[in-house]
């Protein structure tokens, strides 16, 4: 493998004294992207809808520099990613998911399909077992073209046939909710509820705490979560302690799981909120011109020289939250592994008649192999 990206003094300092007791040796990052820079459109997408500045990070992401970051990051420990694609519409989708799927075969990693709203039950099931899937991903930039970003919901990218279908085979749906009220949204809520209630088999992982990212992001959704019984969080990208606590408050660290978003978990920065929206402060130059992206600053070498990767960054404050709740190794464990080991097992089962992944499929020694 070649050289990735440095691990600073720094880093090693973060993780050797902040981090490395605190993880379980196995832990499963429910929240991977990979994708082949070969299959991606070459124009730029006809309606913008996502932030840009995840695409400052990678250009791409292959398999074996998911796993050598892992190896990099968490010297000692064995990671296993549940992976799939990142994509817009344009993309050679169909050479995307291909991948995702040689991924899986070749490196024994479970996967999501990354799934268009269009598609029949038939296609998307027929799509999901070729590929030895355990469900899906889904994504707004994937809403009917004509819909405006700030209309979008839930069901305008994840249909009610889809959910039938997923529902039906127990499988697995990681969803990104959609408007700029994120997680507190009343609409996002009632569809998230709507869910819970006439999907009960379903397995729903809603991605970043539903992306709460700044305290004004919460709304009545932690009162709301509450109640519910079924529906899981992962805290991927998200450094927002706050959020992490009032989530494993509200529906129990059972039901809370680690995920990173990587790649773009490698970025080094430090993340801020200033009135509701998120700033990620970087060291100046690093990430090309920002200038015009209001979730970017470039800080200067005094205020940038202790800053360590994203990954750990949101590691600390899900330490942070689990400490102020007094969480036990046992919780722990189960954020880190355990939930999501026995999710993939029984969806394997389901769908394949096997346990899917071997425990630590991916072994990050930090010997250096
Ligand atoms: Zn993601």
């Amino acid at each position: 493998m070649p050289f990735l990206f440095p691990v600073t003094e720094i880093d090693t300092k973060v993780y050797e004294q902040e981090l490395r007791d605190f993880l379980p040796d196995r832990m499963i990052d429910i929240h991977t992207h990979v994708w082949l820079d070969k299959f991606a459109a070459r124009e730029p997408e006809e309606v913008k809808r996502a932030v840009t500045w995840p695409a400052l990070v990678a250009a791409e992401s292959p398999i074996e520099e998911l796993l050598e970051t892992y190896r990099l990051m968490f010297p000692g420990k064995a990671v296993t990613p549940l992976i799939f694609s990142s994509l817009k519409r344009g993309d050679d989708h169909e050479g995307q998911n291909r991948y995702v799927a040689e991924c899986t075969a070749r490196h024994g990693v479970p996967s999501l399909l990354y799934a268009f709203p269009e598609w029949s039950a038939e296609d998307l099931l027929w799509r999901i077992l070729r590929g030895r899937h355990l469900g899906i991903k889904v994504y707004l930039n994937l809403s009917p073209v004509y819909l405006p970003e700030k209309e979008i919901r839930i069901f305008d990218f994840i249909p009610h046939h889809q959910l039938e279908l997923l529902n039906s085979r127990k499988m697995i749906l990681m969803l990104h909710v959609p408007r700029d009220g994120r997680l507190g949204d009343p609409v996002n809520l009632a569809q998230m509820l709507e869910i819970e209630e006439r999907y009960p088999d379903l397995n729903v992982i809603y991605a970043h705490i539903g992306r709460a990212y700044c305290p004004e992001d919460f709304g009545k959704a932690f009162e709301l979560l509450r109640k519910t019984k079924k529906l899981v969080m992962d805290f991927s990208a998200n450094t927002l302690d706050e959020a992490m606590y009032q989530i494993l408050d509200a529906i129990g660290p059972n039901r809370v799981l680690f995920g990173s978003d990587l790649p773009i978990l490698r970025m080094r920065m430090r993340r801020i909120c200033e009135k509701g929206r998120y700033v990620n402060l970087v060291p100046k130059g690093m990430y090309g011109d920002v200038s015009k992206d209001p979730n970017m600053r470039e800080v200067e070498e005094a205020e940038s020289r202790d800053m360590t990767f994203f990954m750990y960054e949101e590691l600390r404050a899900f330490k942070r939250a689990a400490t102020r709740l007094g969480l036990g190794k046992g919780d722990i464990e189960a954020v880190f592994h355990g939930t999501a080991q026995a999710l993939i097992d029984r969806v394997g089962l389901e769908l394949y008649g096997r346990a899917f992944m071997h425990t630590a499929a991916v072994s990050a020694t930090g010997d250096g192999n």
